[in-house]
């Protein structure tokens, strides 16, 4: 009798033994909080805008992409709804894009505000609120996390620095940061493209346009700042610039 026992013993031991050994590894599992979809609807007008089973889809997508890319806090504290924001500004642009992966972003750092071009937090030169990385920070964003807020809370302007800088990511991902997003723009388009984009520079030197004059520093730029518009305020967007919207929503939405 002893011995059945001792035998039992020992199985179950080597049992365990195996299902520790074994286990799936989710030491770095991702979950999205209790009430991101209260998030989601309060913040993100993009979201709530969509109808149910649209939402489902977004939720997945943002799932997705907060399980891949690490979210690191510089001297900030990072929270849930800058997770759901992070992740919001990233697939809103890419949500009509079905199996789109941000494949050339690991990290996004967030520091608490502003910081200047070689990544310091304090000096004089504190100008940028979202950077793509290159060199050392290839595959890093960094965002700043009031500018982050920001871009969501006021949702009565066209800014959104967290999505510019996320169409910077899409912009580059075809090996060139140029204003041409080679991957979601047909051949065909790319000159007209191209031009579209000068011209608008132009007509912001000019003080003619409403979009944000930073545009006008390069196509990138300009392309950026454009597109933040399209997403922010669709509507106000189509009336006013008609040959770029329907450029950009062959871009984005491709129907
Ligand atoms: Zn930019």
């Amino acid at each position: 009798m002893e011995t059945v026992l001792q035998i039992i013993v020992v199985l179950v031991l080597i049992i365990v033994v195996i299902l520790l050994v074994f286990q799936p590894r989710r030491s770095e599992a991702f979950a999205l909080p209790h009430n991101y979809q209260e998030l989601l609807n309060d913040y993100v007008l993009f979201y709530s805008n969509l109808k149910e089973e649209e939402k489902k889809s977004f939720e997945g997508r943002l799932e997705k992409f907060l399980a891949a890319v690490k979210i690191t806090g510089a001297n900030a504290e990072v929270e849930d709804l800058d997770r759901i924001l992070i992740g919001a500004a990233a697939v809103i642009p890419v949500y009509f894009i079905p199996d789109w992966e941000y494949v050339n972003l690991r990290e996004v750092l967030v520091y608490p505000g502003n910081f200047n071009h070689d990544y310091e937090q304090h000096g004089n030169e504190r100008m940028v609120s979202g950077m793509v990385g290159t060199g050392g920070m290839e595959n890093v964003m960094i965002l700043s996390k009031w500018e982050l807020r920001q871009g969501f809370i006021n949702s009565n302007n066209t800014h959104n620095t967290a999505i510019h800088e996320f169409i910077h990511l899409i912009d580059k991902m075809d090996g060139s940061l140029d204003g041409v997003p080679e991957l979601l723009l047909e051949r065909k388009y790319v000159t007209e493209w191209k031009e579209l984009l000068e011209a608008t520079m132009h007509s912001i030197r000019r003080g003619e346009s409403d979009i944000n004059p930073y545009g006008a520093t390069s196509p990138v730029e300009c392309f950026a700042v454009a597109a933040e518009y399209f997403f922010e305020k669709p509507e106000a967007f189509r009336a006013a610039h008609p040959a770029l919207h329907s450029m950009l929503q062959r871009i984005f939405i491709r129907k």
